[in-house]
C-alpha cells in the first residue's frame, strides 16, 4: 500500500518534498494556513546558486554588527525590546563562525544545492512554466576594486568546492551591467546559475503539478501536532482533528512552535527580510546582483527590478516595519542611478534560520514518523528541490547519497 505522508507547510521546501514523495509514490497531503508560496517563498531574491557553500556566520562578521545596526540603511536590524529573547541565538549564531567548524558547514551547504538548477528544471519540465528560471551569473560588485579579493576566506571556500570564479574590472563588468553605476569598479563573477523571475510563481507551479500527481493541498492552520499512540500523528487544526502516518514539518520559521509542546526545543529564528519591486524600472538587469556593501540582491524579475535583503530580528509576530522596505529605493539608485523607483511594491517574510545556516532535516529521534525539513535560512529556495529529494528517502526508508549528520535536529542540544 502506498505511505501516506503528510506535510506541514507549502513554501517551497513543502512543496518541493511534496512533488520527491509523489514521485516515489506516496501518497501525499500538504497542510498551509495560506496559498502555496505566500511565506518566505513568495518574496525572496530569486538566486538559484548551486555554489552556495559559505554561511552567515563567518569570522569577524560581528566587528561590523554595530555600524550596521546604528545605520538606518544598513542591513541589520533589531527591535531592541526583542534583545532578551535574540541574545542566545545570536550567541549561538557567533559560536557557529569557529573557523574549525566551517569546512563541514560549506561540505554539507554545497551536498544540498550543487543539484539545484538541474532539479527545478526536471521539476519544471513539462508543466508550461519552464521559463521561470533563466540562466544567470552572480555577479558580486564593488566600488573599491581592491576588495574583489579572492584570498578573503569567503572566496577560499568557494574556490576550494571548485566554484566558477571570475574577477572583471570596470569595463567587462559594465558591458556585463549597463544599467550599473560608474561608482562600481570591479566585480567576481559565480557563473553558471541560475534566478526565478518569479519565485512564487515557481512555487504554485510546482504545487499545481503536484496536485496533477495527485497530492491534496488543504488550507487549514495547524495548532497543535501530537503522537496517536499507534505510531502515527494526530493534527489539532482549524479542520479539526487529523490523522498523519508519517509527519514532515516543513513550516519555515513557525516549525520551532509546532516542535517545542513535543519538548523538541530548536533555536530557530525569524530573520525577517523586506523587498520593494520597482515595476517599471526603465533598465534592465541581466544577471543576480549581490551589492557587497548594502548586502542585498537585485533582479529582474517578470514584476520588475526585486531588491531584496535586510535581517530584521523582531520575533514572528511584530508587524513589519515597512521602512526598511523603503530603503532599497535610496540602495537600487546608488546601484542603477536610471532606475525608475516610483510604483515600487513592498513586501517583507521571515527566513527560518538557524546559527549555522544549515537546516534541520531528518527524523527527529525519539519521535518515530516525524521529520524535519525546516530552517533554510538565507538559501531556502536554492536549497529546496535537493532538500525535498534527500527528505523523500529518508521517510521511505531509504538512504540518501549524502552525509545526512550536518542536518541533525539535536546537533545545538
Ligand atoms: C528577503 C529574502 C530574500 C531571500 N533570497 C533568497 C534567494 O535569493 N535564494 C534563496 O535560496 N533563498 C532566499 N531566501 C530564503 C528563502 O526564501 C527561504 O529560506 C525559503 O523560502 C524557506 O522556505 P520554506 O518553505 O521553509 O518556508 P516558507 O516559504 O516560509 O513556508 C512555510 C509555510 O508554512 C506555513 N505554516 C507555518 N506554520 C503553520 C501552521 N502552524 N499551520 C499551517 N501552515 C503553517 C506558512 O504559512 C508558510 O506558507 C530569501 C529570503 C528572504 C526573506
Amino acid at each position: 500500500m502506498a505511505e501516506r505522508v503528510t506535510i506541514v507547510g507549502a513554501g517551497i521546501v513543502g512543496i518541493c518534498t511534496a512533488l520527491s514523495l509523489l514521485e516515489k509514490g506516496a501518497e501525499v497531503e500538504v497542510i498551509d494556513r495560506d496559498p502555496p508560496a505566500e511565506g518566505a517563498s513568495h518574496g525572496n531574491a530569486g538566486v538559484i546558486s548551486p555554489w552556495t557553500c559559505v554561511p552567515q556566520s563567518m569570522p569577524g562578521v560581528w566587528k561590523n554588527v554595530p555600524k550596521w545596526l546604528l545605520d538606518p540603511e544598513g542591513p541589520v536590524a533589531l527591535r531592541w525590546g526583542y534583545l532578551p529573547k535574540f541574545l542566545p541565538w545570536a550567541l549561538k549564531f557567533l559560536r557557529a563562525a569557529d573557523e574549525t567548524g566551517l569546512p563541514a558547514i560549506g561540505d554539507a551547504m554545497s551536498a544540498l544545492n550543487r543539484p539545484n538548477v538541474d532539479l527545478y528544471r526536471r521539476h519544471l519540465d513539462g508543466t508550461g512554466h519552464e521559463a521561470l528560471v533563466g540562466a544567470s551569473m552572480y555577479v558580486h560588485v564593488y566600488r573599491n576594486p581592491a576588495e574583489a579579493d579572492l584570498t578573503q576566506l569567503a572566496w577560499r571556500m568557494r574556490a576550494e568546492r571548485d566554484v566558477p570564479l571570475q574577477v572583471v574590472g570596470e569595463g567587462e563588468l559594465h558591458e556585463i551591467e549597463p544599467a550599473l553605476s560608474p561608482g562600481y569598479k570591479a566585480a567576481v563573477l559565480l557563473k553558471d546559475q541560475a534566478r526565478a523571475l518569479d519565485p512564487s510563481a515557481i512555487g504554485k507551479a510546482l504545487a499545481d503539478k503536484a496536485r496533477a500527481m495527485g497530492a491534496t493541498f488543504r488550507q487549514s492552520a495547524v495548532h497543535k501536532v501530537q503522537p496517536a499512540g499507534d505510531g502515527g500523528w494526530t493534527l489539532l487544526t482549524d479542520d479539526g482533528e487529523l490523522r498523519a502516518e508519517k509527519l514532515v514539518i516543513a513550516a519555515g520559521a513557525w516549525s520551532a512552535r509546532l516542535l517545542e509542546p513535543l519538548g523538541i526545543k530548536v533555536p530557530l529564528e525569524a530573520e525577517r527580510g523586506y523587498h520593494l519591486v520597482f515595476q517599471n524600472p526603465g533598465i534592465t538587469v541581466n544577471n543576480s546582483i549581490m551589492d557587497t556593501q548594502g548586502k542585498f540582491v537585485a533582479s529582474l524579475m517578470n514584476a520588475g527590478v526585486r531588491c531584496a535583503g535586510t535581517a530584521e530580528f523582531a520575533g514572528l509576530d511584530t508587524a513589519p516595519d515597512y521602512r526598511r522596505a523603503q530603503v532599497f529605493s535610496n540602495l537600487a539608485k546608488r546601484l542603477f542611478p536610471e532606475i525608475n523607483t516610483e510604483d515600487a511594491v513592498e513586501w517583507m517574510g521571515s527566513r527560518p534560520s538557524l546559527p549555522d545556516s544549515l537546516p534541520c532535516l531528518g527524523e527527529v529521534p525519539g519521535h518515530a514518523g516525524l521529520f524535519a525539513a525546516f530552517g533554510h535560512s538565507h538559501y531556502g529556495f536554492g536549497m529546496a528541490p535537493n532538500t525535498g529529494r534527500v527528505v523523500a528517502e529518508v521517510v521511505s526508508g531509504a538512504m540518501p547519497n549524502i552525509d545526512m549528520a550536518p542536518y541533525r535536529i539535536d546537533r545545538f542540544a
